[in-house]
């Protein structure tokens, strides 16, 4: 595998933005190799559901753009049609065959309408049944595949498809396109070998497979040299890291080794399985700065009963035990959290055990859903037997206690300082950006920002879900 080059959309269109990246090496060969080769074709790619799917995208735009393919903006004005989905929530599936058939009069034009990633996956050729006009299916398994399909397609073949899930490969790509000029996402595992009984991310991302922490490192070099200072590893399990090289090195020393990258300022991860946290990881964030304040510990229920039932292999017990190790860090970690209420079976006492568990932790976010039953998945075989109503009841309540607890856990931060990477503007002669910890800053300063610089903001007021404050000088 060579180098990877990372091509940026502010990189490909000016200068990167800080002195070391515009004289870098790998910026003046990303230069090159996007002004070598443009085919005249065009693409449209839109993009579903979480972050490792955002980042599957930036690589996609990346093996397009190395093909010559110039990115637009409307499915109408490409010649190649993509739509990188997710299946995690039945909404997200739906939404993706209301778009499919929005675009059959394109497809008509003699255009090629794909779909990738977990829907792909999950529904296979039934895809062609469904929307005869779609060209490509491919899961994000086999996007390694991707130049080859494409080729495929450009040379006449009427339908390509790439769905086989028995693979030990990652995704790395020769070209990244990066949409994000403050963060860099860097795929460190793929798949997953757990087995919750409500997700369908097994059966449509495969077996866990992780890159070696050589070609992490040197991804991540690549990132500072292209001027990037803060980098967020991403897997769907991150920290069952295994290291298939002879380093060998587990996830804890992964971070510690990410973080000690020259340049490297800020290290984001996400997500932790409950069952792999350990100590050690917490240990890594005590010792180097550079690693973000920031755990994301998604805990589904806060009922044991409810947990071995979704197969999450960790009791309420032990989870907070997890909790615990980071409660007692020696600088303060904010932690983070998915919970999905209404499960099968899930009773009024174990939702009262999900609250209670809220109280408990004190989460600084939490992302929260109605359980909603999902194809080949095990809860689809249980009971649904919570009316859509309650599970409504219970989500606002549930929203409404960590409303609460997030107004008061951000009140204590007012008068404090904050470091902030400035991200943009939140309005008119008001700045934006997230601490450490993950939180989001708006403020003012007497003297303009510049974007993708670090600054520290005296906090002012807050509220459940961002800070108000003004910038030192
Ligand atoms: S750990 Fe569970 S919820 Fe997370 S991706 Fe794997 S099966 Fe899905």
């Amino acid at each position: 595998m060579p180098d990877a080059i990372h091509v940026r959309l502010d990189a490909l269109a000016s200068p990167p933005p800080t002195a070391a990246a515009r004289d870098s090496a790998a910026a003046d060969e990303l230069r090159a190799a996007w002004r070598a080769r443009p085919n005249g074709r065009t693409f449209y790619l839109e993009t579903f559901g979480c972050q490792m799917n955002v980042h599957d995208s930036e690589k996609v735009a990346g093996v397009l753009f190395a093909r010559g393919y110039r990115q637009v903006d409307a499915p109408d004005d490409a010649d190649l049609v993509l739509y990188n989905t997710c299946s995690i929530r039945e909404k997200a599936a739906q939404k993706v065959f209301s778009r499919l058939g929005q675009v059959r009069g394109v497809a008509r034009d003699g255009k090629v309408i794909g779909v990738l990633g977990c829907v792909a996956q999950q529904e296979g050729e039934q895809i062609f049944e469904r929307a005869p006009w779609v060209r490509l299916v491919c899961g994000s398994a086999s996007y390694r595949r991707l130049p080859e399909l494409v080729a495929q397609l450009e040379a006449g073949d009427t339908r390509v498809t790439g769905l086989e899930l028995d693979t030990d490969e990652t995704f790395e790509t020769d070209f990244t396109r990066r949409d994000n000029p403050f963060r860099a996402y860097l795929t460190i595992i793929e798949g997953c070998d757990k087995a919750c009984a409500y997700c369908v991310v097994p059966m449509t991302r495969g077996p866990e497979r992780s890159r070696t922490s050589e070609s992490i490192l040197r991804e991540v070099r690549g990132l500072v040299e292209l001027g990037y200072t803060e980098v967020q590893l991403l897997g769907q399990n991150v920290n069952s890291y295994r290291d298939p090289s002879p380093a060998r090195l587990d996830f804890a020393e992964l971070l510690e080794a990410v973080a000690e990258v020259p340049g490297v300022r800020r290290v984001r991860f996400t997500t932790s399985h409950p069952r792999d946290f350990t100590p050690a990881i917490v240990r890594a964030i005590e010792r180097q700065p550079a690693l973000c304040d920031h755990v994301h510990l998604p805990v589904q229920s806060g009922s044991s009963r409810v947990l071995a039932a979704m197969r999450r292999d960790y009791s309420r017990e032990e989870y907070l035990e997890r909790v615990a190790w980071v409660h007692r860090a020696r600088r303060p970690i904010s932690l983070t959290t998915d919970i999905i209420v209404g499960f099968p079976g899930e009773t009024e006492r174990d939702f009262e055990d999900t609250l209670s568990l809220l109280d408990l932790v004190q989460y600084d976010g939490a992302f929260s859903f109605k359980f909603s039953p999902r194809p080949n998945t095990a809860a689809l075989r249980m009971p649904d037997d919570v009316p859509e109503e309650e599970k409504g009841r219970r989500l606002a309540i549930l929203q409404e206690r960590q409303r609460e607890i997030q107004q008061a856990r951000n009140e204590r931060l007012v008068g404090q300082r904050l470091e902030v990477l400035v991200e943009g503007r939140s309005r008119p002669g008001q700045w934006a950006g997230r601490t450490s910890s993950n939180r989001m800053v708006n403020f003012t300063s007497p003297e303009p920002p510049a974007l993708g610089e670090y600054r520290e903001v005296v906090i002012h007021r807050a509220g459940p879900n961002s800070l108000v404050g003004e910038a030192v000088i």
